[in-house]
Order: structure tokens, then sequence, then C-alpha cells
């Protein structure tokens, strides 16, 4: 068995101890003769499994009680619905347009309410988040959107926007669990787990409990209501038991490792080993404004085009898998998440500069 080095943005690496934690239980989970995969939902021993999933990652988060946790299915992209569905009162929201996850987000939304963009940095290609010194709230928003961490371009928000007391709803897909959060400070967040938590199918959502209203359109299909969701406990049809299995396994490896502050050190500590480099290198930049740098996709390209095909056929050879920037911007994107060991990053820092004396 060979493990390359994965820095694919997501579905993306997992950590190894969970990985292998799974492969033992597969066949026979805690004596019960069947794989999760094939156990009940209704069972005992699988309430068990999400009851502990939810509630590690309360530790993990700090949640407050008055925020319901649930796990669902349709990925960041049904959530882009459901946010406007769920969420319209006024049927006015504000959307920070940072790239194409957000407008993404705010297209969808317009079928159901007016959208206001009320800052956006597409015209530098979402090479940096927006000045939220002063955004332009609109009196009825219902919600304002943001999309903390932008998986494409490798921009984070390092501060929060001054909604001026409207709800602020977060896409965390690619940074979830990263770093610590006050999650008091959201109304909601949600994040596809195949990034920092989990295989794809999965998505979590943290919803402040005042925010789950039984007053909309009742013809919103019923798997699409936060209040369902959360009165059955995520459990109104078979959630996707799996992949909650393995998030629960996920939340218990950071926990071990000393919770979010610890694997914050770490994530900084991995994304400035490339970060440096990038900043000294003759032939690699980081293509972002440094102060809106990503800790979890870093995104970068050489003094040429040529010279990004001739790094990235290397690169693959050599064992780094996924280095491809997405194909709307070109380059390169090593995505960082929990799961890359610093000797990977370390590893591919080593290739690069070994590339760049080769290439002189
Ligand atoms: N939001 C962000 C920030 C993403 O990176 C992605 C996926 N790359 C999505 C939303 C869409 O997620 P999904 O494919 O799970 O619908």
């Amino acid at each position: 068995m060979k493990r390359v080095f994965n820095f694919s943005a997501g579905p993306a690496i997992l950590p190894e101890d969970v990985l292998k934690d799974a492969a033992n239980e597969m066949l026979d989970y805690q004596n019960s003769g069947m794989s999760v995969m094939e156990m009940s939902h209704r069972s005992k021993m699988y309430q068990q499994i999400i009851d502990e999933a939810e509630s590690d990652l309360r530790k993990l988060l700090d949640i407050p009680e008055n925020y319901k946790v649930l796990f669902l299915q349709g990925g960041g992209t049904m959530q882009f619905s459901m946010v406007p569905m769920n969420l319209m009162k006024n049927g006015v929201a504000d959307y920070i347009i940072t790239g194409a996850w957000a407008e993404k987000a705010a297209e969808e939304a317009k079928k159901y309410l007016k959208v206001n963009e009320i800052a956006s940095s597409k015209d530098k290609m979402f090479s940096y988040i927006p000045d939220l010194s002063n955004l332009k709230i609109s009196e009825d928003a219902d919600y304002v959107f943001m999309c903390d961490n932008n998986t494409i371009y490798g921009t984070k928000f390092h501060e929060l926007p001054d909604t001026k007391g409207k709800v602020l709803v977060s896409d965390a897909s690619s940074c979830f669990l990263s770093e610590p959060i006050d999650v008091s400070k959201y109304g909601l967040i949600f994040a596809g787990a195949q990034k920092n938590v989990g295989p794809a199918g999965t998505v979590i959502v943290i919803i402040r409990e005042d925010l789950i209203s039984k007053e909309i359109d009742p013809k919103t299909p019923i798997l699409l209501r936060y209040d369902i969701h959360a009165e059955n406990g995520s459990m109104y049809n078979t959630p996707p038991t799996y992949g909650i299995y393995l998030c629960g396994k996920v939340f218990k490896w950071l926990l071990n490792l000393g919770g979010l502050k610890a694997i914050e050190q770490i994530n900084i500590k991995k994304a400035n080993i490339l970060y440096d480099y990038l900043d000294q290198s003759k032939m690699f930049y980081g293509t972002v404004d440094k102060k809106s740098r990503s800790l979890m996709n870093v995104c970068f390209k050489s003094t040429s085009e040529e010279l990004d095909n001739q790094f990235l056929k290397e690169s693959k050879a050599a064992g780094f898998e996924n280095l491809k920037g997405h194909r709307s911007i070109g380059g390169m994107r090593a995505s960082i998440y929990n799961a890359m060991p610093t000797e990977g990053v370390q590893a591919l820092v080593d290739f690069m500069q070994d590339f760049e004396k080769r290439n002189e």
C-alpha cells in the first residue's frame, strides 16, 4: 500500500488514523456483527453514534445550548436553497460576493427573495476579501450571507462583517473546524463534510433555534425544512449514516489533538511553511492579497504557464496529487486541510525548491 500526499480541494484527505479505525470496524462494529453502513438508523447503536458525534462537535465548537446541530444531505449547494427558503421573512437578503460559491448562493437565493450584493471582490478575480468596515446592510435584510473560506481562490475572512444586528449566515465548507470560532456571532453556519470533516454526502448545519420557523411557504419540500429536521433529530428520513459516523471519528481525532486551538496552531505553522517559501521564491508566487490568505487552500503560480504545466506533471510523478488549480483560474492550489500532515507540506516545499533550482 502506498498513500500519496493528496492536496485535493474536496473530497479531500482524511486523518489516516480515522481511516484505519473505520477499516478495523468495517465488518463488525463493536460486536454488532455488521458494518455501520448496514445498521438501521433507528437502532440504539446508531442513535449512540449520532448522539456522540453531536456532543463531540458541541464540545469542539463550544456550541451554545440555543443552537441546533443538524446532519443533512445535499452538500453545500442544498444550503444555498434551504437558507433563503427557511430564513425569508421580509424577502430581502444581503450577500458578500467573494467567489464563485458565494455567487452561486446568491443566484439561487434570487429565486426566492431580493438579493443585494453589498460587497464584491470580483473586480480582481476574487483575490481579496473586500473592506468590511462599513457595509451597506439593508434595513430589512433577513440575513447577511458570507462564504468564510473561498476554496477556489484561497482567501479567507479574518474578521466577521458588522451586520448591524442582522443574522449572519456563513458557508464554512472549506474551513470548518480549522480554528476556534464564536458560534454565538452567527445565526447559521453550514459546511459540506468533504473538505475538513468527512466523506461527501453529509452537510452539517448549526442554526440558532429562533431562526427555525414553521411559518414558511407550505409548498417547501419537506426535506428542505429546518424545522422538520430539527424536530426529528436529523432523522426525519434515513440520514447519511456512514458519513455521520466518520465525521464523529474526525471530531474525536480533533478532541484528542487538543481541540480547535491546537489544530489552529498546527494549521498556521503548516500554511506558513508554504507561504514563507512563496514569498521569497523567484519562480513561484502566491496569487492572493496577503491579508486575505487562507490557511486551507494555498493558490500559487509560477512565472509562466509552461512552467506551471511542467511543475504539475513532475510533482504528480513524485507523489503530490491534485495540485492543479481550479479550471477557472489555472496555476496551482495546495489544499492543506486539517488532515494534511506537516511533513506533506514540507515535502511539497522541498520539491518546489528543487524544481526551482533545476529550472533557474
Ligand atoms: N461552498 C464552498 C465554499 C465550496 O468549496 C463548495 C464545494 N467545493 C460548495 C459550497 C459546494 O459544495 P457541494 O459540492 O457539497 O454542494
